[in-house]
């Protein structure tokens, strides 16, 4: 039967893009459909972790990137009582990657890059306001219903790949449990142009500040400052982005309130892992198959990271004749990564935070700062946080 495409990526954020940039890299017809007029103005993810940026330099995206965003080589764990900072600077790892700094960047613009280089590319089709509705196999691929323009269509493709976010229908499709569990604090994501470095002293661009009342993370990209603390879960949304709870959140930080915000959102929070990320001929990465707390930046990294490996795999088999095997491993070597990594740090980075027994806390701070002082630990430390220690583990499974 006559395919549209090789594969059909669902899903224009970022995970869903990259996926699909590099599928074409390598050769393969490509349909990217996105349900929405345009990829998402989408303030969530503003980390790009080295490892990543390593593989958006293969596809020409690293270099618009970062200039579309900051460098931050350090990043700071500070005790919000003591004031205490232990921080980290990824120039000690400068040896092993030409990106030795976080990126600050909004993920948007990585999406909104790639899906605009996309529709200009032969071979490559990329459809807005295209739903997937759902899909089954056939002997040799797969049919997606789509809703295009009104209508219902379809797109016949050999795989699907679901990059469609935590409420993904791709995932409904394989019919896989999500196993994990939602915290009962939501988050409150907020951003200012004012100027806190003028008040609170020596931040860097990135900063983690614990504390067992309230703690805090404060990120910066090239306008703004990202506020993100915990909220009341019992709280509505609407009391948590009203102005009063905005200025008791900035009374605690810069010392009143009245300051100038330009977006509020709040988060619900989930620890969840697909049981299954692959049948058949379809297969999901990034939220769509799993979901964690934004402490350390690694959702939206761990899901390109996904990708990269799943589109290494499909290139395996439809250019390669390899056999089913090669979707399987790729099945083995992210789920371990997601979680043995993505999964078991963010847990452990969110009870470091704060809300944990204060000797859990202290815990943590005391593990940090023997880290810290022993050049070797606080490498190994460099190298799992900028997420190569991941990657190398996963090409470890067989
Ligand atoms: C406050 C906060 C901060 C964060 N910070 C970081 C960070 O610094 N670093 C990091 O790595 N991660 C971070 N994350 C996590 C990160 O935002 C997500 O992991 C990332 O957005 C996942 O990308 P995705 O492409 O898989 O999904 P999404 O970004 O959700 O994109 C999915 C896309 O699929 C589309 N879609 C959905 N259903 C359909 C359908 N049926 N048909 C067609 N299209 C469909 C949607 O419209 C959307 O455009 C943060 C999260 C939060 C909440």
């Amino acid at each position: 039967m006559k395919k549209n495409c090789e594969v059909l990526v669902v899903g224009a954020g970022p995970v869903g893009t990259t996926c699909a940039a590099r599928l074409a890299s390598m050769g393969l017809s490509v349909t990217l459909i996105e349900a929405e007029a345009d990829c998402a103005h989408d303030l969530r993810a503003s980390t790009i972790h080295a490892a990543t940026l390593e593989m958006l330099h293969e596809i020409d995206a690293a270099v618009p990137l970062i200039e579309l965003g900051l460098k931050a080589p350090v990043y700071q764990m500070r005790d919000r009582r003591s004031g205490e900072i232990i921080a980290f600077d990824l120039n000690e790892i400068a040896d092993m990657t030409p990106f030795p700094y976080r990126l600050q960047c909004e993920q948007y613009h990585m999406a909104r890059l790639l899906s605009n280089r996309l529709a200009q590319m032969d071979g490559i089709d990329v459809r807005f306001d295209c739903r997937l509705v759902g899909a089954h196999q056939t002997a040799d691929g797969v049919v997606a219903e789509v809703e295009e323009g009104g209508q219902r269509r379809q797109i016949e493709a050999r795989f699907i790949v679901g990059a469609d976010g935590a409420r993904s229908t791709v995932r409904k499709v394989l019919d896989t449990d999500f196993d994990g569990f939602t915290y009962e604090e939501k988050f409150v994501s907020i951003s200012t142009p004012y100027p806190i470095e003028d008040v609170v002293p020596d931040l860097d661009y990135v900063n983690y500040i614990s504390d067992p009342e309230e703690w805090l993370v404060l990120l910066r990209v090239p306008r703004f400052w990202r506020v993100l603390v915990p909220a009341d879960g019992a709280k509505t949304d609407e009391e948590l982005v009203s102005d009063d709870n905005a200025d008791s959140i900035f009374t605690r930080i810069v010392g009143h309130g009245g300051v100038e915000t330009s977006h509020r959102t709040i988060y619900k929070v989930h620890q969840r892992v697909a049981r299954r990320f692959v049948d058949g001929r379809i297969a999901i990465i990034g939220d769509a198959a799993h979901l964690n707390n934004p402490l350390g930046g690694f959702g939206m990294n761990s899901g390109i990271h996904d990708g990269w490996n799943l589109a290494d795999k499909l290139w395996q088999v439809l250019r390669k004749d390899a056999g089913a095997e090669a979707l399987a491993l790729f099945e083995r070597q992210r789920q371990a990564v997601t979680r043995s990594f993505i999964q078991a740090q963010t847990i452990e980075n969110m009870a470091a935070m704060g809300k944990a027994e204060s000797e859990v806390i202290a815990a943590k701070r005391e593990q940090m700062r023997r880290i810290h002082a022993d050049p070797q630990a606080r490498r190994q430390h460099l190298l799992r946080q900028s997420m190569f220690e991941s990657l190398r583990q996963a090409q470890e499974i067989a």
